[in-house]
């Protein structure tokens, strides 16, 4: 990558520089003939005029005006105004889909201290006179999504971030939580609150309290709320525990759409169905608990932002929880609106965002909703300029995805077989702006298009170029974790997790994804204070993050969306998966497994990708990129990600079909997952056979793109 030369955001000159993808000339962008580019370039300046921070503002405030979660009134009203935006817009084919899934709500929730004193937790957030939504009476108490209702009281057993490694800690401190109540606390970075609830279940721990401590979100941050941008005294970070790393989507059709009238799982065989009783909880209600523990002092890292001490706990604190819940069947509904494409109708390119919010959605996800709304304005006033794209976009408005990640899990079920066979790629955005620090992540196959788009920008903050700032970004964040400086493959996170709408795309039908977003200091993560005015105080006072990220987006979906030749870049996934085995490989013995099969297969596919390059410099040369000739190319190149997929899944979590990349159940990204859980657990006979898949699945695309060099070569002779 050479360094980047300044250029403004708007204007289309034809200096704009070249993707890095493909080592293509300065004036060629990758999958373009020269001729192509330059009109390439005028489309994309074009769009990237339209998205304003004055009507972003307006979307936003418009989500963010009341609650909106999934399965209420006020959330299926969103998409009916969504709907109607679109068509205005002048989208095409604009729908609703109705899915009938299993939603949640509170009915009665309360917690009191019955021992050593009492004390009743208000489970409520306080109003503050500075952000008069914070008054609003139709805010919710802290609940917690998919909870099992119940009543119980209990003793109270401090157990850090509730991981496995916490239990045994109390284990050896001779505290068994069977029967008792854990009391835990969210962690940050962020680990999947779900994870904190299944451990507890196998624990045979009765109920989980989540409190947010001061250290991982408030006061010990930083300032908090009106004031700063950190969670006040008694902020809650809602969500929900539901078990989507095992299966996601409606935890009564695991595997099926939950179309009206769909066959149902009873909820006892429901396998991602928590049967804990949960509460989160504010660290002002957890305080009083906090402090009258008994037992030993917990360790230095466990402490944490209040001024006590933390205990143990186990006697002499007893509680009475009662979760009453409102778990029923009821409709959910994504919003599908297009553009049909102009030469490639069967191609799509699909842009997603969820709608529901816990609470008004400030960041997540509104900022969102409000970046789609400028994107799907921009398109619409390219094709009221006649400028129809190539490729058929699709925007999908999500439902659910707090529960989890319904609403896209149910579209991606619905429509499994024509995505498998039209699906370019998904690109998601869940929140678009809580800061200015930019985040893209990437498979690696799309991650040099990603840079080199990112180089196109600017901060709009510090007028600085937004790759540059993205490098320094990541260099200090790797200089933390004692990492050498980032070289140009390390800008773009290749490593995904779950915990968004990508997942149902990426992980069981193995189309390429893209996450953007900007982040920055935000301690207000699904409390009611994550609204209108936090935004405009804090995450993103102008707007101006929320309409980049919109000319960013639509201009990557416009890239994909005119290419002669879609331009993955398989060398650089080649680079990446190396990179995924090396780290693998640092576990493990040799004589207990041989990895150089993969590698070599890993050789394999990364030179028959460099060939399927060569070949394509040469077609986008010579200018004889007419549509019917490439398109038996592009149309294969799409099974590329389709060839990932292992149809048996990964064990104990069938769904899970892709072999490069999974979530560990706490959401973090897990690379390779087949495999690397095998090793993990000393399995060598499973992990002989989860080699032979990856190495079937990197014979598969070598060969693939060893064919498509050809068959190009034959088509631009
Ligand atoms: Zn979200």
């Amino acid at each position: 990558m050479r360094p980047a030369p300044r250029r403004l955001v708007l204007g289309g000159s034809a200096l704009l520089a070249a993707t890095l993808a493909g080592g293509s000339p300065a004036d060629r962008l990758a999958g373009y003939t020269a001729e192509g580019s330059a009109a390439q370039r005028r489309i994309e300046a074009a769009f990237r005029r339209v998205p304003s921070e004055e009507r972003a503002r307006e979307w936003h405030r418009y989500f963010t005006r009341e609650p909106h979660p999934a399965g209420t009134e006020r959330n299926n009203e969103l998409a009916r105004y969504i709907a109607d935006e679109w068509k205005k817009q002048g989208l095409e084919d604009v729908t609703l889909h109705r899915y009938d899934v299993l939603n949640t709500a509170p009915k009665e929730v309360s917690l009191e201290m019955v021992a050593p004193v009492r004390y009743r937790a208000s489970l409520r957030e306080e109003p503050y006179g500075a952000d008069p939504d914070t008054a609003n009476p139709r805010v919710s108490p802290g609940y917690i999504g998919l909870s099992a209702s119940g009543e119980i009281e209990a003793a109270v057993v401090y157990a850090h971030s509730g991981n496995p490694e916490d239990y045994a800690l109390l284990r050896k401190n001779g505290i068994d939580v069977k029967g008792k109540i854990v009391l835990v606390r969210y962690s940050n970075p962020y680990s999947y609150r779900g994870f904190k609830a299944l451990t507890a279940e196998r624990e045979g721990a009765a109920g989980i309290l989540i409190y947010s401590d001061p250290a991982e979100d408030g006061f010990k941050r930083g300032k908090v709320f009106p004031d700063g941008p950190w969670g006040p005294e008694s902020h809650i970070q809602r969500g929900a525990i539901t078990y989507d790393f095992i299966v996601p989507g409606d935890p009564l059709t695991p595997g099926w759409p939950s179309l009206p009238g769909a066959k149902r799982v009873p909820p006892e065989e429901a396998r991602s169905l928590p049967r804990i009783v949960g509460l989160p909880l504010s660290w002002k209600d957890a305080k009083p608990l906090l402090e009258n523990m008994d037992g030993p002092l917990a360790p230095k890292e466990w402490q944490g932002g209040l001024p006590i001490d933390y205990r143990l706990g186990g006697e002499r604190v007893r509680v009475r929880m009662k979760v009453a819940m409102d778990n029923l069947v009821g409709p959910n509904y994504v919003v599908e609106g297009r553009i049909r494409g102009a030469e490639l109708p069967d191609e799509w390119i699909i842009l997603g965002n969820h709608r529901d919010a816990w609470e008004f959605g400030g960041v997540d996800p509104s900022s969102g909703t409000a970046s789609l709304m400028e994107v799907t304005r921009g398109m619409g006033e390219l094709l009221r300029h006649g400028d129809r794209p190539r490729r058929t976009l699709v925007f999908c408005s999500w439902d659910g995805e707090e529960v989890g990640l319904t609403g896209s899990t149910e579209w991606g079920e619905n429509f499994a077989d024509e995505l498998k066979a039209k699906a370019v790629a998904y690109l998601n955005v869940d929140s678009s702006a809580a800061g200015p620090d930019f985040e893209p992540q990437a498979v690696g196959s799309l991650a040099p298009l990603l840079a080199g788009l990112t180089r196109e920008f600017d901060d709009p903050a510090t007028g600085r170029n937004l790759l540059a700032a993205l490098r320094s970004q990541v260099e200090k964040k790797r200089k933390e974790e004692s990492l050498p400086p980032p070289g140009d493959d390390d800008l773009i996170d290749v490593r995904i997790g779950s915990g968004s709408d990508h997942t149902v795309f990426l992980n069981h039908l193995g189309v390429p994804t893209v996450g953007l977003s900007f982040d920055g200091p935000y301690g207000v993560y699904h409390s009611m204070y994550d609204g209108f005015f936090w935004m405009n105080r804090f995450g993103d006072p102008g707007y101006r993050y929320h309409a980049l990220l919109s000319r960013l987006w639509g201009s990557l979906a416009l890239r994909l969306s005119n290419a002669a030749l879609l331009p993955f870049d398989f060398p650089a996934y080649a680079r990446h998966l190396r990179s995924f085995v090396d780290e693998l490989g640092k576990g493990v013995e040799r004589r207990r497994l041989d990895l150089s099969p993969i590698y070599a297969g890993i050789d394999a596919f990364e030179a028959a990708g460099r060939r399927l390059d060569e070949t394509t410099r040469r077609a986008l040369q010579s200018g004889r990129v007419e549509t019917p000739r490439l398109a038996p190319v592009n149309r294969r190149i799409l099974e590329v990600e389709r060839n990932w997929l292992d149809a048996d899944g990964l064990p104990g979590r069938p769904w899970f079909k892709h072999t490069l990349y999974s979530a560990r159940y706490t959401y973090a990204h897990l690379e390779l997952p087949g495999l690397t859980e095998a090793v993990e657990e000393g399995d060598w006979a499973r992990a002989a056979r989860q080699s032979a898949i990856l190495e079937r699945a990197l014979a598969r695309n070598a060969e693939l793109l060893t064919e498509l060099a050809h068959d190009l070569d034959d088509a631009h002779r």
